[in-house]
């Protein structure tokens, strides 16, 4: 599984949510090398506080395949392919609600790019895998640049 370039795919999902003015997030679902949807964060422009890429991209891909269930078992049925792993690529490590949902849809597993930075945020889990450390970085940056801009324009 080609890692880089799915996160590379949500890095860009990222920054089309820097130019809407959202905070810079975004995701993809993979499957089978394949990515089956992305999304980003749209919180501001929907004004809901559910709209984080990965629910987002939960929502769209449960509504395209027509099943909450996004686990590799049931993507291989609904599809007709080879059973596989599920995996979401996100940008940044994802928030509480976004885990929940996570596991809810039964995604198999979670790479994520950034850390989070704040600690309200911060939370265990088992599954999360942190790619390498220069994707790591870029998604880092890409949000840092985003609030420091957010604080100029203020
Ligand atoms: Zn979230």
């Amino acid at each position: 599984m080609n890692e880089k370039r799915f996160m590379n795919a949500a890095l860009k999902e990222a920054a089309k949510a820097a130019e809407k003015n959202e905070v810079p997030v975004g995701a993809v679902i993979v499957f089978n090398g394949k990515i089956l949807v992305r999304a980003h964060n749209l919180t501001e422009t929907k004004q809901q506080v559910a709209a984080h890429a990965e629910t987002l991209a939960i929502e769209r891909l449960s509504k395209k395949i027509k099943n909450f269930r996004l686990d590799g078992k049931t993507l291989a049925k609904l599809l007709n392919q080879p059973e596989g792993e599920s995996t979401m690529f996100v940008s940044l490590k994802p928030c509480e609600m976004c885990m929940g949902a996570i596991k809810a849809a039964r995604i198999d597993k979670v790479i994520y790019a950034a850390d989070q930075t704040r600690t309200d945020l911060v939370y265990k889990t088992e599954f999360l895998l942190s790619s390498n450390e220069k994707i790591k970085k870029q998604a880092s940056e890409q949000l840092t640049n985003f609030f420091k801009q957010q604080r100029k324009d203020n």
